[in-house]
């Protein structure tokens, strides 16, 4: 969930270099300005403002992660991934 927490750019340079530029939920590199700051545990679900609660996430990671957490994210992100893969499958798969 995008968060409404004005999180300053050394606040967000900070995480950023906590996670080596990596988003948690993807685990790919991207750029400081691709990265949007996530609540780990939702606002929604009592989670807190504090640091120790926020994390960047991509920008698909976090539309993806809405207001579920990590958890549920990964299971879109492993459901995601499995469909990608079986619409690559030839269709001849299908009947073993
Ligand atoms: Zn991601």
């Amino acid at each position: 969930m995008l968060s409404m927490y004005p999180l300053t750019y050394s606040e967000k340079r900070t995480l950023y270099e906590k996670q080596f530029g990596r988003c948690p939920g993807c685990l790919e590199k991207f750029e400081l300005y691709r990265m949007q700051v996530d609540h780990i545990i939702p606002k929604s679900r009592f989670g807190s403002d504090l640091s120790f609660n926020l994390q960047l996430l991509c920008m698909s990671c976090n539309l993806l992660k809405g207001d579920g957490n990590m958890m549920e994210l990964w299971r879109k992100l492993a459901e995601q991934k499995r469909q990608e893969e079986t619409y690559r499958l030839p269709r001849w798969y299908n009947l073993f």
